[in-house]
This record gives C-alpha cells, structure tokens and sequence, in this order.
C-alpha cells in the first residue's frame, strides 16, 4: 500500500506552491509574452530559477509598454511609506493621465491609440531618475514615485516630464503624428508619518482632478510638503505594515 500523501507545506497567501509549477505551461507563458528564452539547460536548477525569476518579471509588468504594472506599483508604493516613515526623506507620488486621449482612438483608431500610449510610456521613463518607478496604472493613466524628492523640486520635476510629453508629436504613420498633451496631479508622502498607498493615491488624483479641472496640459501639486495629518494616519502612527490597505 502507498503511503499517505504528505500535506501540501503551507505557504503565503498568493504564492505558488512548487509542486503546482508546470514548467512546460509557464515557458508556454514566457514564449507567448515574447521573452526571448531561458540560459541554460533545461529543467537545470539555474535554468528553473530564470524560469520563476522571468515569471514574476511578467507579473510586475504591463504587457502594452513594459512599464510596472498597477499591481506591483502599489507594491512599491507600500516600501517607499515605510521608507519616508523611518527616515523622513521627502517623496513625490505623481499622477499622470493623457488629455483628450478617446479623441485619438476615435480619429485614429484604437492601434494608433496604442502607440501613443508606448510613446508616453518611453517618454516618462526617459525623463525621470533611474530610481523612480513608472507605471501604467490604468488605460492611459501613469503614475510615478520619485524617492528623495525635495518639495522645491517638485513642480520643477513635474514640468519637466510635462513639458517633455507636449513638445514631441508621436509619429502614427508614415507621415502622420499627432500631438499629445498630459494633466499631472502630484503630492508628496508625510514625512515621519505612516500613510497609506491608497490616501497618497487619493491625494495626487485630486491634483490630477484639478488639472484638468483649470484645463489640463499643466501640473498641479498639492501645495504643502507637509499636508494635513488626516484620522486614519494618525491612527497609523504605531502601526507595523503599510501593506494592510491592500490586504
Ligand atoms: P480627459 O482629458 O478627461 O482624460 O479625456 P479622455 O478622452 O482622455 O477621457 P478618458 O480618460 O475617460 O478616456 C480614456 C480612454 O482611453 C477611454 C478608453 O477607450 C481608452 N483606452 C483605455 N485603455 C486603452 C488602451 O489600452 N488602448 C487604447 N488605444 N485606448 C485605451
Ligand atoms: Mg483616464
Ligand atoms: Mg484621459
């Protein structure tokens, strides 16, 4: 007689038990996804661990533009609170939303549409630090974090990356191009002070509101570095994780 199987060991909510890998089902993944393929050979230790390394790369990024994703932005956003709450160094969260953008896939057509929103993505990646981290968040909305970001560079970074979208039309076709214009809302972390991704996300939104409100293509940070405490971070100020509102 068999013995009884061993119980599953328990592993971390969303994790991947390693028995449940199908290698041959993820590299199907890999290869769909255009990854031009893993050193080594195969079922090789190093060649599983390029394996879950390249799975986990393609889980962070967005397919249309390589970005970050939604996911692993709110991820990262979660590390840089805890970093602001112990040490104190400003940071920027900016919001970025393309203007007028159904207008485009409307004229032009939903691929055309597409590279515009590639052409964004290549140009807020090109204008920030290699230390911030971009992301599509949305459809054709950005969003990026920029760690030790002094208040008095703030409007000084957004302008940049606005002024960097507005002044290169996107080619669409052979002899076609179209100009492109980006609201920003922005605002920084509380310095010492626990947020959360979600109320540092609403704040830099309500900017991202304002500037199209007073007719977007134009950059709107909340004024202050150091905004009004609100109740929940306050009620925060003890607490472990930030990774609880995304819990
Ligand atoms: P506003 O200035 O107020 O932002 O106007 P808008 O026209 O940009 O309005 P809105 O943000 O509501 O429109 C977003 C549009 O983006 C609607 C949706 O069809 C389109 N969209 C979302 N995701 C994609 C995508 O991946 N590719 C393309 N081509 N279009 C997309
Ligand atoms: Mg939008
Ligand atoms: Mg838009």
């Amino acid at each position: 007689m068999d013995p009884p199987a061993r119980p599953e060991p328990p592993h971390p909510p969303g994790a991947v038990p390693l028995r449940a890998l199908k290698p041959d089902v993820a590299l199907q993944l890999l290869q769909q996804s255009g990854h031009p393929g893993l050193p080594g050979e195969p079922m090789s230790d190093a060649w599983l661990q390029a394996l879950v390394d390249a799975l986990v790369d393609l889980s962070s990024r967005d397919a249309l533009t390589g970005l970050a994703n939604r996911r692993s932005f709110e991820l990262a956003l979660a590390r840089e609170i805890d970093r602001v709450a112990r040490s104190g160094e400003p940071a920027l969260l900016l919001t970025l939303d393309i203007d007028h953008f159904k207008k485009v896939n409307d004229t032009h057509g939903h691929a055309a549409g597409d590279v515009v929103i590639q052409a964004v993505a290549r140009a807020l990646a090109e204008t920030v630090r290699p230390m911030d981290l971009v992301a599509r968040v949305g459809g054709e909305e950005f969003s990026i974090v920029l760690p030790n970001c002094p208040a008095a560079f703030g409007t000084q970074v957004a302008e940049r990356i606005r002024q960097r979208v507005a002044r290169a039309p996107v080619a669409i076709a052979p002899g076609e191009s179209v100009s492109v214009t980006v609201s920003v809302g922005g605002a920084f972390a509380p310095q010492w002070v626990r947020t959360t991704a979600r109320i540092w996300m609403d704040r830099a939104d309500l900017q991202l509101y304002r500037a199209k409100s007073e007719g977007r293509n134009r950059c709107c940070l909340e004024p202050t570095a150091v905004p009004l405490v609100s109740a929940e971070e306050k009620g925060l100020l003890f607490a472990s994780s930030s990774f609880q509102d995304f819990a």
